[in-house]
C-alpha cells in the first residue's frame, strides 16, 4: 500500500510498491521480443547530470543541447523547471538516441532509462525529516522483460547498484535537497527570476560556468583557490557547487560567504 500522505505523480498511480526486501523479475537484452520498442513516444524527464552527460556525449554546449534535444512542458502550476527529452518529430516518435542495435548513448543514458522498470517517488518535504525515496515497479504490457526465462530477481537496491544509479544519486543529492527543500512547505513558489536561476545553474552548466568566471561572481564571494581551480575544469565539481550556490541564492541559506563590501543586493 502507498503511504496515504504521498501524492503520487499520475505515472506511478496504481503501480506495485516495493518493500526494501521485495523483489521483481526482469531482464533486458537484444534477444527480448520487445527490444527497442520502449525507446519511442515516451516522457523521459532529464536530471541535471543526464543533461550534462548527454551534452558532453554529443559535443554540444549545454545551452545548445537543451535547445536541440529537450523541451519544457508548459503548465501554469509548474513549481520547478522540468526538462524532457524530445522524441523525434515523425510518426514513430523514436528517441533521438535509439539505433538498430539499441541505445547509442548507453554509457550516458538518462536516469529514467536506467531506473526502468522501477519508478521512484520522494515524499514531500517536512521540516527536520530527511525524505526517504520509495520504489515502484512498472509491469507494463509492452515490456516482456519480466516474462523471459532468463529474467533475474532484483531488489530495488541491487537494481540501482547494477545500473550505477547509486553513484549518480550521490552526485545529485544536492539537487534532490533543493527540489524537496522545506522552503516549499505550504505551497510556496519560486518567482520567474529564481526559476530561471535554478534552470540555468542545474541544467545549463556551461552557461553557469561562464557566469561564474566571466562576471563579477568571484569578486563577490569568498571561495578557496582549490575549489575555484576545480570548478573551472571539473564538470561534476561545478554541478555540486551549483547546488550549493542555489541554496544561498534561492533560500538564503549560509552556504556561501559574501566578501566584505559586496552589497547584499548584488550577490544573487
Ligand atoms: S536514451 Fe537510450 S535507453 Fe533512453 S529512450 Fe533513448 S535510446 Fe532508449
Ligand atoms: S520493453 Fe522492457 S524488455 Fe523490452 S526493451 Fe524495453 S525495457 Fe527491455
Amino acid at each position: 500500500m502507498s503511504d496515504p500522505e504521498i501524492h503520487l505523480p499520475a505515472y506511478l498511480a496504481g503501480k506495485r510498491q516495493l518493500a526494501a526486501d521485495e523483489s521483481f523479475e526482469f531482464t533486458c537484452h537484444p534477444g527480448v521480443p520487445c527490444f527497442n520498442q520502449c525507446c519511442a513516444d515516451v516522457n523521459i524527464i532529464l536530471t541535471p547530470l543526464d543533461v550534462l552527460q548527454l551534452a558532453r556525449r554529443t559535443g554540444l554546449h549545454t545551452r545548445l543541447f537543451l535547445d536541440t534535444y529537450t523541451g519544457n512542458p508548459i503548465t501554469k502550476d509548474l513549481q520547478l523547471p522540468v526538462v524532457l527529452l524530445k522524441m523525434r518529430d515523425d510518426e514513430g516518435k523514436k528517441c533521438p538516441f535509439v539505433g538498430e542495435e539499441g541505445c547509442t548513448v548507453y554509457q550516458d543514458r538518462p536516469w529514467a532509462c536506467r531506473m526502468y522498470p522501477l519508478g521512484m517517488a520522494i515524499p514531500p518535504a517536512r521540516a527536520g525529516v530527511e525524505p526517504e525515496p520509495i520504489f515502484f515497479v512498472f509491469e507494463d504490457d509492452h515490456c516482456q522483460g519480466r516474462l523471459q526465462p532468463d529474467a533475474v530477481a532484483w531488489t530495488a537496491e541491487r537494481w540501482r547498484a547494477d545500473q550505477r544509479l547509486v553513484e549518480r544519486d550521490e552526485i545529485e543529492a544536492g539537487f534532490r535537497e533543493l527540489v524537496s527543500h522545506p522552503w516549499f512547505i505550504g505551497g510556496r513558489q519560486l518567482d520567474p527570476k529564481r526559476m530561471h536561476m535554478l534552470y540555468t545553474a542545474c541544467y545549463d552548466l556551461d552557461s553557469f560556468r561562464e557566469f561564474v568566471f566571466e562576471s563579477t561572481f568571484l569578486e563577490r564571494f569568498e571561495l578557496d583557490d582549490d575549489l575555484v581551480a576545480d570548478i573551472k575544469t571539473n564538470d561534476v565539481a561545478l554541478l555540486r557547487f551549483a547546488f550549493r550556490w542555489l541554496r544561498f541564492a534561492l533560500f538564503k541559506e549560509p552556504t556561501m560567504k559574501v566578501r566584505e563590501g559586496a552589497a547584499e543586493r548584488s550577490v544573487q
